[in-house]
């Protein structure tokens, strides 16, 4: 088969290191009568060792000649491959409980993260592989630099853990960057509290919009002085001093102050 070249603006850095791939894979846990869902098989470094495991699986890619390779290498009795933008696709028509994992496309990953939310109730759990950069982001603390929007609207649905890290080396081409592995469990439906997620969505949105600005500056549109006395929060803080919890009680103080008596 002639040499794929790795094409930028899909982001396409192929994992070449066998040990790193076994690494993920085992990570991955995947077990006989799983549905799971790989985004960007590329050239089926990951794909290849999960088919083996798992008899048949999933799988979403946007690049036209790595399908071609995939139809050629594959029986549609083990491999049903989704042909288009991730971006797009309705991961909630595999059925559930969906297992999705994948070595994403870097330049798309935020606005990736936020479209797998809004599957949260189909998936069981996410195993993904992100810059170093964006995974601190996903998982960082109320009061560090790293915590912003990402942070708040993922932590409000899922459970997450930085599993390990791995070098540019193990890839072809090379990225510039480190990359880390996490883990994503949405927490249960029960447990997440906002009445109104838009609004949470906006009200963070605000927040970190401008974040050197106070909350007073930043939500003054939506929060007024008397719902930060009554919600004990200081509007001289910036968005970043603010906890997921505390995001949820702005929003749910709003939604009851607007919902009609
Ligand atoms: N999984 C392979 C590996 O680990 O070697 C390839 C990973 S590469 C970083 C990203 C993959 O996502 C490529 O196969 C690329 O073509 C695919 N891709 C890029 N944008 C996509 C999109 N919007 N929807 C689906 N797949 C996409």
């Amino acid at each position: 088969m002639t040499e794929h070249h790795a094409r930028k603006r899909f982001g396409q850095n192929f994992l070449s290191d066998p040990n790193i791939i076994r690494k993920i894979v085992d990570a991955i846990r995947p077990a006989v009568g799983d549905t799971i869902v790989e985004i960007g098989p590329g050239l089926a470094a990951m794909t290849d060792p999960l088919v083996e495991r798992l008899g048949h699986m999933h799988v979403v890619e946007i690049d036209r000649d790595l399908i071609a390779r995939l139809k050629e290498r594959y029986t549609p009795e083990r491999l049903t491959i989704h042909e288009g933008d991730a971006l797009k696709f309705d991961f909630g028509s595999l059925g559930a409980p969906l297992r999705v994992v994948g070595n994403l496309p870097y330049n798309i990953s935020t606005p990736l993260l936020f479209h797998l939310a809004s599957f949260a109730d189909s998936v069981s759990d996410m195993t993904f592989m992100l810059q170093k950069e964006v995974v601190m982001r996903m998982v960082a603390e109320p009061g560090t630099e790293e915590y912003g929007r990402l942070s708040v609207m993922l932590q409000y649905r899922f459970r997450m853990a930085r599993l390990f890290d791995v070098p540019p080396g193990a890839f072809r081409p090379a990225p510039k960057v480190t990359s880390s592995i996490v883990r994503m469990v949405p927490l249960p439906p029960d447990q997440l509290g906002a009445l109104d997620e838009e609004l949470l969505g906006r009200i963070v949105a605000a927040a970190f919009g401008q974040r050197r600005k106070t909350l007073r500056n930043t939500l003054r549109d939506i929060v007024d002085e008397q719902d930060f006395a009554a919600l004990g929060v200081d509007p001289g803080l910036r968005g970043e001093r603010l906890s997921v919890t505390d995001y949820v009680n702005i929003a749910n103080h709003v939604a009851r102050k607007g919902a009609p008596a």
